[in-house]
């Protein structure tokens, strides 16, 4: 068996997408001295590299820009931060000491740091995790392995494609689908309205004549070796059809990359799926901390980095001794109705905000105006009405009535009426 060669750093980051090499950032800005970031892929930048349209860094660098430039210009802060990236480097389990067991071209290493930021995101379920059935055809996706197989290897798809899901990220799988001379037939979801931006979806239906097909699911892929059809059912009276293609891609239904989180041995949400969280990115294990779409999957890509940046600047803190990172401890947020989870789950110190001073909601069901209250046994600490409810999408609540909550009392609810 080979022998794992020690490496000792203050801040380790396992996994260099815009979350994690914007926290990189941060600590090295704070002073920080050896931030090692580790990144599995031959290229640190995670998703944004073979996301080849624009909309990217508006929130955190005030601008837009496609996603391989916003990766390279992340790459490029973290070189001037003086943040050292490996790269081919893939943390593959915890050592019994508390390292950080660690494969990469130059041999087996053991990482220990003062303290650990997970930032691993987090992943689309492809076909088989959402119970589809039928023929085990080639053509089938997800939109990270679509873009990749686009942009990354400029590989062919096909020649007719449908796409399952109608989440930002199903308009993204639309353009690249038109970007590799692929037709797309329709846009499905199960839910009664597209959950995009207005702009995505009228772009969609009247410049690209892509029509969402609304209330309806598929319900089965057929064809080998390459896929030849797909069987929708519509959700209301339970019709059925068959579209000809030779091409699917399912979308959005994300699932946070956990499984370093899982074994870490860290509290763990059963409704995100990802880590507990404090304010400040804290786990249930003090110096262990987690960002970006590990922990609220999913958002665009300048919120992972804000909250990357959020949580390399609470790490600094804890390194100075001047915050408490004990997430175990605390007060608890529960949710309630048709919200789905909240982000964070904990409150360590109500002296503490989130990144961007706001509380992340995830609504299950669409709503104008939909009224919010927040309440610790029967004081009410907040009540007012969001701008909206779209399921996958972040309703964001300001996180103002963190200061009263009562550090010994009971679970936070967070509850809305619509
Ligand atoms: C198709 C698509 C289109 C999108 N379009 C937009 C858009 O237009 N605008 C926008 O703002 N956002 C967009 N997003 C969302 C955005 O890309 C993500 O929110 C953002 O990339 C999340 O950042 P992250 O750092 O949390 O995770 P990721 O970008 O997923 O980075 C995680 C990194 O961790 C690495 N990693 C994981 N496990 C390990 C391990 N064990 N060891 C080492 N490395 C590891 C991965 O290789 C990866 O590089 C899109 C997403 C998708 C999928």
């Amino acid at each position: 068996m080979n022998e794992r060669i020690r490496h000792d750093v203050d801040v380790a980051v396992i996994g260099g997408g815009p979350a994690g090499l914007a926290a990189a950032v941060a600590l090295r800005q704070a002073g920080v001295e050896r931030v090692e970031v580790l990144e599995r892929e031959l290229v640190a930048g995670g998703i944004p590299r073979h996301s080849a349209h624009t909309g990217y860094g508006l929130r955190d660098l005030r601008r837009i820009m496609t996603g391989p430039a916003y990766a390279r210009r992340y790459a490029a802060l973290a070189a001037v931060a003086g943040v050292t990236v490996r790269t081919t480097t893939m943390v593959t389990g915890w050592s019994g000491d508390g390292g950080l067991e660690v494969t990469a071209p130059d041999g087996l290493s053991v990482v220990h740091a003062s303290a650990v930021l997970m930032a691993t995101g987090a992943r689309e379920r492809p076909r088989p995790a959402r119970w589809v059935p039928g023929d085990r055809g080639q053509g089938v996706y997800t939109t990270g392995q679509l873009q990749q197989t686009v942009y990354l290897h400029g590989r062919p798809v096909g020649r007719r494609a449908i796409v399952v899901g109608a989440e930002h990220v199903g308009f993204s799988a639309m353009m690249t689908l038109r970007h590799a001379g692929v037709e797309v037939a329709a846009l499905t979801t199960e839910l009664p309205r597209h959950q995009s931006y207005l702009p995505f979806h009228l772009g969609a239906r009247w410049m690209l004549r892509v029509p969402v097909l609304t209330g309806t699911r598929v319900v089965a892929v057929r064809g080998k070796p390459r896929l030849a059809e797909v069987e929708l059912e519509r959700v209301a009276d339970g019709h059925r059809w068959t579209e000809a293609c030779d091409t699917v891609v399912f979308t959005g239904d994300w699932v946070p990359d956990h499984e370093l989180a899982r074994t870490a041995g860290v509290g763990m949400d059963a409704r995100t799926l990802g880590p507990v969280i404090d304010a400040t990115g804290a786990t249930s294990t003090p110096g262990l901390f987690a960002a970006g779409n590990l922990c609220h999957p999913v958002e665009t890509a300048d919120v992972a980095a804000l909250s990357g940046r959020h949580a390399g600047r609470s790490i600094a803190r804890w390194l100075a001794g001047r915050a408490a990172s004990a997430a175990g401890a605390g007060v608890p947020i529960e949710v309630d109705g048709p919200l789905a989870w909240t982000s964070p789950q904990r409150i360590s110190s109500s002296a503490d905000l989130p990144a961007r001073g706001r509380v992340i909601l995830r609504p299950s069901v669409f709503a104008r105006l939909p009224r919010v209250r927040v309440s610790q046994g029967d004081r009410v600490l907040w009540q007012g009405r969001l701008p909206q409810f779209v399921p996958s999408r972040p309703a964001l609540l300001p996180a103002s009535w963190l200061a009263r909550v009562d550090p010994s009392g009971a679970a936070v609810r967070i509850e809305a009426l619509v």
